[in-house]
């Protein structure tokens, strides 16, 4: 069986990546099993000097990588240069800092001596999507192999290209022959993976329907599981608001990645006050939007990564037009080509609301009051981020106490960072990535007692 990559602007096969087959998947274990207590057993300078030449390898090549991301699923070409930026970020941050993240700790009390070490518990699998395909990988890579595991990646199958490269990238800057390992498997093998005993945990990113069932999957063979799933997240603006800057964070955090992100705003909520102006000048911003080849300079929206995206996101417009929305710009599809679209007027119980958006649908409702907008910004299943606009100290901390969500921003737009921890609650997952955090979902807390 082979895998194709298709691009999504022009619909041209990019390429073909053959299927591994069963006793092919299995060495690719036993290279894993193999590489595990070498790896293990390397000091954090070590391991820190392969990352940092491997963080000099994506800064050098950023541009050629870029470009890979672009043909596979149409992000914009500065957007994907950007994302190569920040892996080499995160992986120079786990390089300087793993060692005293995962510092042994000495606990002297009446009993004795204590150690409490991070031990590395063995091979993680990795389940990436593809709207991030390199930003993904080394967001989970990065820290679950400064700790010591080894990493076997089975990435979505739209950026097999991707996942080819970054296992090319490891191996030039220097990681030995198992440590990080791309599969090019469908989800049907993921069962043997995570039924492997070298296999100790799993970190998946991408929907709650993956997510659940490779919670499932993990809970039957007792492993470890970290969850990243879908977000709906709340954008507040309250009455005395920059309505400025707000606006234009506004579409800029719905529209990046042609909306195509978890931590994309999708549901913005309005003060009554500001709601006319609000609606308007984000038409205005999107009206300059410039459609087109995510390889060209000047464009600054492309398109949809998938074909059955774009329908999808279809279907949750009309669904939400016949609901009672208005439709201020936008709405029509060609294709993977979903026009930058806003939509006014939107209810809470609107399918645009209720369900999670992936792709440019900016959808604004309003409020009287500040409870109220904290009732349906908190009526989602999901609980990723969100971001609130306001010039009082006061309202800011009350939406940042009572929001359920794993991030709230105040004043700015939900974007993840190396130093902090990221992830969500309810049906957005659970277990975080990055910061000291991250680096601990993947290790054995171990005691170690001497009287
Ligand atoms: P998806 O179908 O869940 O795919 C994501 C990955 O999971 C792919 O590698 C996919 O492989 C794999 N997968 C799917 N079903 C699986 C199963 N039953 N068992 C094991 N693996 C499985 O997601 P998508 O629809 O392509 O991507 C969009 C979703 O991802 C959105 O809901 C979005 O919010 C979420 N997402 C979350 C984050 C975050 O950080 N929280 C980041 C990005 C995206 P196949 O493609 O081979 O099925």
């Amino acid at each position: 069986m082979k895998f194709e990559s298709i691009n999504p602007f022009t619909g041209e096969k990019i390429a073909e990546y053959d299927k591994l087959d069963e006793v092919q998947l299995l060495e690719k274990l036993a290279d894993s099993e193999t590489a595990f207590p070498l790896w293990k057993r390397k000091s954090f300078s070590q391991k820190a000097e392969l990352f940092q030449n491997l963080a000099s390898i994506l800064e050098e090549r950023k541009e050629q990588l870029a470009e890979l991301i672009s043909l596979e699923m149409g992000k914009l070409r500065e957007e994907a240069e950007a994302e190569i930026l920040k892996c080499a970020l995160v992986c120079r941050f786990y390089a300087e800092n793993a060692a005293s993240f995962l510092q042994a700790k000495e606990v002297t009390n009446e009993l004795g001596f204590n150690y409490i070490h991070y031990d590395a518990i063995g091979g993680i699998l990795a389940i990436m999507p593809w709207n991030f395909p390199f930003w993904q990988v080394f967001r989970f890579s990065s820290p679950a192999l400064m700790a010591g595991n080894v990493v076997l990646l089975k990435h979505a199958p739209n950026v097999f290209g991707c996942a080819q490269m970054i296992e090319q990238l490891f191996e030039e800057a220097g990681f030995e022959k198992g440590v990080f390992q791309s599969l090019i498997v469908d989800v049907e093998e993921v069962e043997t993976i995570m039924e492997h005993d070298h296999v100790q945990g799993v970190a998946l990113t991408g929907s709650e329907k993956a997510g659940a069932s490779v919670a499932m999957l993990a809970g039957k063979n007792i492993k470890r599981s970290v969850l990243e799933l879908g977000g709906s997240d709340p954008f507040i603006v309250m009455a005395d608001a920059n309505i400025d800057t707000a606006v234009k964070v506004a579409v800029q955090s719905r529209m990046s990645n042609a909306g195509q992100a978890c931590i994309n705003a999708k549901r913005f909520l309005v003060a009554q006050e500001v709601y006319d102006e609000f609606v308007r000048k984000a038409k205005a911003i999107i009206e300059k939007l410039k459609v087109g080849n995510p390889l060209l300079a000047d464009t600054n929206f492309s398109c949809l990564a998938r074909i059955d995206l774009a329908e999808n996101l279809e279907r949750q417009l009309e669904e939400s037009l016949e609901e009672g929305a208005k439709l201020e710009i936008g709405g029509r599809r060609d294709g993977t080509s979903f026009e930058p679209t806003l939509l006014s007027n939107v209810k809470d119980n609107m399918t645009v609301f209720r369900e999670e958006t992936f792709g440019p649908l900016m959808c604004v409702a309003q409020f009287d009051t500040k409870e109220r907008a904290l009732q349906i910004a908190n009526a989602s299943e999901y609980g990723l981020g969100a971001s609130v606009w306001t010039s009082d100290k006061q309202t800011a901390m009350f939406f940042a106490q009572n929001i359920e969500t794993g991030n709230v921003f105040i004043n700015n737009l939900v974007k993840s960072d190396p130093r902090f921890p990221f992830g969500g609650v309810k049906r957005s997952g659970y277990g975080r990535e990055l910061a000291e955090e991250g680096i601990k979902e993947f290790v054995n807390i171990k005691r170690i007692f001497v009287p």
